[in-house]
């Protein structure tokens, strides 16, 4: 007996695995720190725009994401007709590659690139090219030496997650004029709300320059509209008008993107947010480091902490730290067998972190 056999390729994909959704233990508060969401929830006018529309819940969404694309471009000043919005950057990553890779195509990321990227790519079966890293950063050099004639796309979280690392946009730029024209360059700006480094920029002068760049964002992180699911994609028209051509009618609900134009317009909530994470990211470092354990802060709104491979291992710390109720996250996936990333969350949670931390280094 036959029965459907999956496309060349699919079966090879890891499935994701998410950041872990804790159970309480009796007594115990539960810190969810695994899954860089904001400890603030979204703006209240989000949320009051969220549930205005409920009303009219049996009318399809506008199908272009109108009102959204117009807030975003106000916002960033971009041209609203340049502007895609999706399910999450999720779905624009997966219309990406759906409309520029096929069967043959090779895709770069890098070592310790966002787990989507080998996914999207290898659902449309290319093949997913790693471009090592240096010091947990990505290094330019090595995605243009990965570069063959079957390369179309080049993966770049910037900053990277897990990581919290970036590149300054002097190197993204470098990157973009040593790559071959046809070669789509797809910067992924998930968490650039929360940098303040002078040589950072999501790459918007080089969408607006070249003809093969695009910039993706998400309203999942610091807009902290994650359930949700909306992102969205800046670029030239002629990927535009592409990917609208495979882009469902109605792929962003009307709550979405109501409460999506609230929390980029309130941008006294994003201020504060950011303006906490990186007070918290500073101090989790400091703290973790006097702890004897060394942290990568990073830019974002997590810190990377590394473990020592035998003893005080990140296994022993993930177990002794989820028994206290806080949850970190595990990234054997990624390829970090001595590490955790630890969302930036509430003064309490980051401050029992750090209590748990050292009191897990003292053998207590
Ligand atoms: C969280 C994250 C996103 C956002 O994904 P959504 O589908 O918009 O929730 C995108 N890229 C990276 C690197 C992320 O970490």
């Amino acid at each position: 007996m036959s029965r459907p056999v999956p496309n060349p390729g699919i079966l090879d994909i890891a499935p994701y695995t998410p950041g872990k959704s804790p159970v309480a233990e009796p007594g115990r508060k539960v810190f969810k720190l695994s899954a860089n969401e904001t400890p603030f929830g979204p703006s209240p006018k989000a949320i009051e725009a969220f549930k205005h529309v409920a009303d009219h819940l049996e009318d399809y969404p506008e199908g272009t994401s109108r009102v959204l694309r117009e807030a975003i471009g106000r916002s960033f000043g971009l041209d609203p007709n340049r502007i895609i919005c999706g399910a999450g950057s999720d779905e624009i990553l997966n219309l990406l590659a759906h409309t520029y890779l096929s069967h043959g195509d090779e895709a770069i990321s890098t070592t310790h690139g966002f787990l989507v990227y080998p996914i999207a790519t290898m659902a449309v079966g290319a093949r997913n090219v790693v471009a090592t890293e240096k010091n947990l950063t990505c290094d330019v050099d090595a995605i243009l030496k990965a570069v063959t004639p079957k390369t179309k796309l080049v993966w770049l979280a910037n900053p990277n997650n897990p990581t919290g690392t970036y590149i300054p946009f002097d190197e993204v730029k470098r990157l973009r004029a040593g790559l071959p024209s046809h070669v789509l360059l797809v910067l992924d700006a998930a968490y650039c709300d929360y940098v303040s480094r002078n040589d950072y920029e999501m790459g918007i002068e080089l969408v607006a320059t070249t003809d093969n760049t695009v910039v993706t964002h998400t309203f999942s992180k610091i807009h902290g509209l994650a359930a949700l699911r909306i992102g969205w994609t800046f670029g030239p028209e002629h990927i535009i008008d592409a990917v609208n051509r495979i882009r469902g009618p109605f792929n962003v609900s009307t709550p979405a993107m109501y409460a999506a134009v609230a929390a980029i317009e309130d941008t006294a909530h994003q201020a504060m947010s950011k303006q906490f994470t990186e007070t918290w990211r500073n101090w989790l470092a400091e703290e973790i480091t006097k702890l004897g354990l060394k942290v990568t802060p990073g830019v974002a709104n997590f810190v990377l902490i590394h473990f020592p491979e035998t003893g005080k291992t990140s296994d022993a710390a993930d177990a002794y730290l989820t028994k206290r109720g806080l949850v970190l996250r595990a990234l054997k996936n990624y390829g970090l067998h001595h590490a955790l990333r630890m969302t930036i969350g509430t003064e309490e949670a980051n401050r029992l972190v750090v209590d748990g931390l050292r009191d897990f280094m003292a053998g207590k």
